[in-house]
């Protein structure tokens, strides 16, 4: 496995507003925190860890 780290950036928990860093990995996947993707809106939302547990 190479799984390349592309980058990392922060965003904030829609819940809690807590903020998180992000690593973003070249086969497009990542860790960090959950990410949702909201229709029709087509808003990124994105949870801590912590949230999305309970
Ligand atoms: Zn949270």
């Amino acid at each position: 496995m190479n799984n390349q780290k592309i980058k990392e950036i922060t965003k904030r928990c829609s819940t809690c507003g807590k903020d998180m860093e992000i690593t973003l990995f070249e086969d497009k996947s990542y860790c960090g925190g959950n990410y949702f993707f909201v229709l029709p809106h087509k808003v990124e939302y994105w949870e801590c860890d912590d949230c999305y547990n309970e």
